[in-house]
């Protein structure tokens, strides 16, 4: 050891990692810093820097931010030495260990953990403990999913409940017949193989103040599910494997027969699902009378033709009262007005210049690595279904969540970079012109850093005689609320 080594204090780069992992299990990342805080101290060095990541799984082998900012600072010279809770915070795989040995012992960087001591990965004995540490740490966790797995394939063998969440028309120990809930669902599969629509059927359990197993109001998707769920008909599912359930089916095979005709003859009689078409304000128009926002529908003409129009609608498509579904205005002259007043407001300078200015940079990395490191998070749920350590109902509160979490940010990003393309307007081309040649994206970029949100006005009597363009239509019942 050589004698300067103590001189002067070291700079320690702490790393510390919350996980679902057993081991370690319950430790916050709060408390592990402070540990790690009272080792440096100890150790009479100073903290330079603290690198953390939060619930992914080391064992995983995913990306770590926190980890690689601490190997690239380790290679660059910036810390003297690491401090972690335990090894495992650090390293689960020995793969990992390979790499991180390689770099700390080439640059001669000590680490010390609260939990374990120091291990010193400069010499051979050092390395050897790290490794068995290491391999012991992946035995654990892999003996353990083992017996998790093997657990769960045996309870399905045997035909027994999977527990989670309860399913609609049992009781929580998924063996009973729920009293109030079992007529429903034979109601429901009796009604669709009998040719009632899924959403039909929807409104109809809301007319009557059925909620579904959560508390909520149903959708046609709901339905379909509880339709679909085979448990209802004696057969447990595991991992695609499909086992004779150990409880009483509330209805019989044959009916699974009618209703898989019954969703084949509904697929036939209305092709694929069609995707409402977006227009140029679809989704920015509201009504003036009750804020509800407004859908595109196509609606009869006098002449008996078909065009599209705003309109309020009463209710939503589970049945629930959303507006008052009293205004209703034609399409193509709303639109029309809107870029009219758009052209108009862009002809300004300080409107210009306001479109000009960027977002900066930092801000969207951040939000780039936010939607990195939630989709990674998407994947490991997957990853966890599909191991068989989430059930199927668990998978999906948590796949919506993160999945929700997700598209926010994503129209977050969508929303800044927006604010940059449209600083693009070519030098000495006008708006007009611009407009012009742009496609239908950057239009609705455009609309979205301009405008608010549309609203919609009630007819006034006299309206009928207002001309706007070849249009009988009255632009002082529209307002724009701008947002610039
Ligand atoms: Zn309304």
């Amino acid at each position: 050891m050589r004698g300067t080594e103590y001189m002067q204090s070291k700079r320690f780069a702490i790393y510390t990692r919350i996980s679902r992992d057993r081991v370690g299990a319950g430790l916050g990342v709060e408390r592990q810093q402070e540990d790690c805080e009272a080792l440096v101290q100890q150790l009479g060095g100073t903290v330079s820097a603290a690198y953390s990541d939060n619930d992914i799984s080391a064992y995983s082998g995913k990306h770590r931010p926190g980890y690689e900012a601490l190997l690239a600072s380790i290679k660059q010279g910036q810390v003297d030495a690491v401090a972690v809770w335990h090894q495992d915070r650090l390293l689960r795989r020995t793969i990992d260990l390979e790499n991180y040995i390689d770099v700390c012992q080439r640059l001669n960087v000590p680490t010390h953990t609260v939990k374990a001591g120091h291990f010193d990965l400069a010499t051979p004995s050092g390395r050897a403990v790290a490794k068995t540490l290491a391999a012991w740490a992946a035995y654990e966790v892999e003996t353990s999913t083992d017996r998790v797995k093997a657990a769960k394939l045996q309870a399905a063998k045997a035909g027994k409940s999977s527990g989670g969440n309860r399913a609609y028309g049992w009781n929580q120990d998924g063996m009973t017949l729920n009293e109030a809930e079992a007529p429903i669902v034979r109601e429901i599969v009796d009604r669709f193989v009998a040719g009632t629509s899924w959403n039909k059927i929807a409104l109809d359990l809301n007319a009557r103040s059925i909620p579904t197993a959560k508390g909520k109001m149903w959708t046609a998707i709901n339905v379909a599910n509880v339709a679909k769920l085979k448990r209802h008909y004696g057969i447990r599912e595991h991992n695609g494997q499909e086992y004779e359930a150990a409880w009483a089916p509330l209805l019989s095979r044959d009916k699974w027969e009618d209703l898989q005709l019954a969703i084949k003859r509904g697929q036939a009689l209305h092709g694929k699902r069609t995707y409402a078409r977006v227009h140029l304000l679809t989704g920015y128009v509201f009504c003036g009378l009750c804020g509800n926002r407004m859908k595109i529908i196509n609606a009869q003409q006098r002449d008996g033709s078909y065009s599209p129009a705003f309109s309020c609608r009463k209710l939503d498509h589970r049945g629930q009262k959303v507006g008052c579904g009293k205004v209703k205005r034609k399409k193509d002259p709303v639109e029309s007005l809107v870029i009219d007043c758009i052209m108009y407001r862009l002809d300004t300078p300080d409107l210009t210049a306001m479109l000009a200015t960027r977002e900066s940079d930092d801000d969207l990395k951040a939000l780039v690595r936010d939607h990195e490191s939630q989709s990674l998070r998407l994947q490991e749920i997957l990853d966890l279904y599909s191991t068989g350590e989430l059930t199927f109902a668990e998978y999906r509160t948590a796949k919506t969540s993160a999945q929700d979490r997700l598209d926010a940010l994503g129209s977050e990003i969508d929303r800044k970079t927006s604010r940059n393309t449209i600083g693009l307007i070519p030098a000495g081309q006008s708006v007009q012109k611009a407009w012009e040649k742009a496609d239908f994206e950057w239009r609705r970029q455009l609309l979205d850093v301009l405008i608010d949100k549309v609203l919609i006005y009630p007819k006034q009597p006299g309206d009928g005689r207002a001309r706007f363009k070849q249009w009988i239509f009255n632009p002082d019942r529209v307002e724009i609320r701008w947002k610039a």
